[in-house]
Parts: structure tokens; sequence; C-alpha cells
């Protein structure tokens, strides 16, 4: 029988850990922080130096793989953050702050901290266009949870949050949270993401009329006469694919984030258009889906101190 992935070194002994993530993200050798010289530094291990702890020849300076990554300034332990990135990636619905808490044994505050930092790396940064010449973009729009402040009886789409979501067929998925539900903001939003010689797929909603206009063919199915699917010879014309999307994604909201506030709805977006982009029928295994999102881990501490701020829902 196969032992369990969490019997590997790496999520049960410090220095495994660090070993593990220093030779993803230094495959040269130690990148010194604060000057940058590459392989020129050498590990401490005295008695008081902490595991992980680099010195650099070239500045004197000392440092570690946690520098200008998700993990700085965390205590929580190195292979407590892989095993929540491997559970992160590898449950379809995500998992709850109480859960990982639990499972890591840290306090719910740190787990929703380190949850919402490893959202922060798995956001994709990307900014090229989806899709192109032969290829086929699903767009559509849900709603959900509750603005804030919202009356509580009588409540509508409305009162709710709107999401657009891009999803290229055979590929990628892309969400947006649309403030305040302005229906405008949907156009620019598929011009910038979406390639020009693309086909469009949507329902026969208004707001993408003139859009599509600008790509290779806007073809739409009429969800108000329950039309889900047609065939035009080879070429099917649906959006089942963005509805595939949205049903995982409502139940791991319903079922896992009940209390997501919209402040962070775009993080839960990213966490679930990352799983889907990188799922396995693409070939990507719960394995090599960790390895993606450790690999986004650098340089997302900032925009995480900026915008996270303090607190937890
Ligand atoms: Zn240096």
């Amino acid at each position: 029988m196969a032992r369990s992935i969490f019997s590997q070194p790496q999520f049960n002994d410090e220095a495994a850990a660090y070993a593990y993530v220093e030779a993803r993200l230094w495959p040269d050798g130690p990148i010194c922080p604060h000057c940058g010289v590459i392989g020129k530094a050498g590990k401490l291990s005295g008695k008081t130096d902490r595991i992980g702890s680099y010195k650099c020849y070239a500045c004197r300076k000392k440092f570690s793989v946690k520098v200008g990554t998700i993990f700085e300034s965390s205590h929580i332990a190195m292979r407590d953050w892989l095993t929540a990135i491997h559970l992160l990636c590898s449950s379809k619905k995500g998992i709850s702050a109480n859960q990982l808490s639990r499972t890591l044994g840290i306090t719910l505050k740190s787990a929703w901290f380190v949850a919402h930092r490893i959202r922060e790396a798995m956001r994709d940064g990307a900014l090229a266009p989806l899709g192109g010449e032969g290829k086929t973009i699903e767009a559509d729009e849900t709603y959900i949870g509750n603005i804030r402040g919202a009356p509580k009886r009588h409540r509508n789409v409305q009162h709710k949050n709107m999401v657009l979501t891009l999803v290229e067929r055979g590929g990628s998925a892309r969400s947006f949270h649309i403030d305040g539900k302005a229906i405008s903001d949907v156009m620019p939003i598929i011009r910038e993401n979406v390639a020009h010689e693309s086909r469009i797929n949507t329902d026969e909603a208004k707001h993408y009329y003139d859009v599509g206009k600008e790509y290779a063919a806007h073809e739409t199915v009429n969800h108000a006469r329950e039309e889900y699917a047609r065939k035009d010879g080879a070429r099917l014309i649906s959006t089942n694919t963005v509805e595939g999307y949205y049903s995982i994604f409502k139940r791991g909201m319903k079922g896992v984030y009940q209390h997501c506030g919209e402040r962070h709805l775009h993080r839960y977006l990213a966490e679930f258009d990352f799983r889907y982009s990188n799922r396995a029928r693409l070939g990507i295994d719960d394995q090599a889906r960790a390895e993606r999102a450790l690999s986004g881990i650098v340089g997302k501490r900032l925009t995480y101190r900026v915008s996270l701020g303090a607190g937890g829902e």
C-alpha cells in the first residue's frame, strides 16, 4: 500500500522542510536578499543559529529562504507551511481555517493567516490574455454572498457580489469580483483578458453583446429558454464548462468558506482559479500542483501586507 504523502520528510522534519523549499527557490545556490549575490553564502549551524540560516560572504549579512516570501516574519514552522500548501492544493473545494487549525495544531487566527497567504501565492499575475486562434472562451457571471450592510430581508441579486469568470476550454480559468456589480465593468475585463482571435460563448445577457463583436465569433445559448448547449456542425456552443467551474466554487464556498467577506472574495477566487487551471485533467497531480503554488510564494509578501491587513473573518 502506498504510504501517505504526508509521511515524506518535508512534512515532518524542519530541516528537511527548509531543504525542500531551498532546492526549489535556489536551484543555483542560496540567493542573498540583501545584495543579490548567488551561491556565495554559508549555512550557519551553530547552537544558537536557527534552521535555515545563511550568512552572505559578500555582504556579511544573515538571511534565510523565507525572506521576501509569504513565509517571512511568520512563526509557523516550515513543515506546517508545506503541509498547509499541500492540503489547499489537493482538496477540490478548499479547506476551512478551522480544519487547518486542527490538522496543524495552530491557532485559528494563524490558520486563517496561513491560508490567505497561500491564496496570495496562488494568485496568478499572468497578464497574457486567455484564448487565441481556434480557442473558445466561455464567459459567465454568478452572484455570491451578501454585500455588507444590505438589508436582511428582501435580499436579491442587487445585494450580492458579482463574480465574472472566463474559462478557456481545455485551459485556465480567470475570475473577477465585480465591485458594485457594475455591468459596464464586464466589457473592459473581457477585452483585456481574452485574445481577440478567440471565439466567445456566453448566455444571452446584454453586457456581452457589444464586446462580443470584437471577437472572431460570439455565440450564445438561451438559458431563459433552457437551452444549455447546441451543436453547430462540429462545434459545441455552450457555457457548460464555466458552469462546471461555478458548481465547484459554490459548493466550496457554501461548505467550507461560509463566512467569506467581500473584502477577501478575490483571494478565494484566486484559489479556485488556481486549482482549476492546474487540474488533474491537464496532467497536474496534487504534488505538482503544490509545487506550482510553492513557486508563487516569492514577491507576494508586500502585496499581502498592503492589502490583507489584520483581523480575520
Ligand atoms: Zn549579501
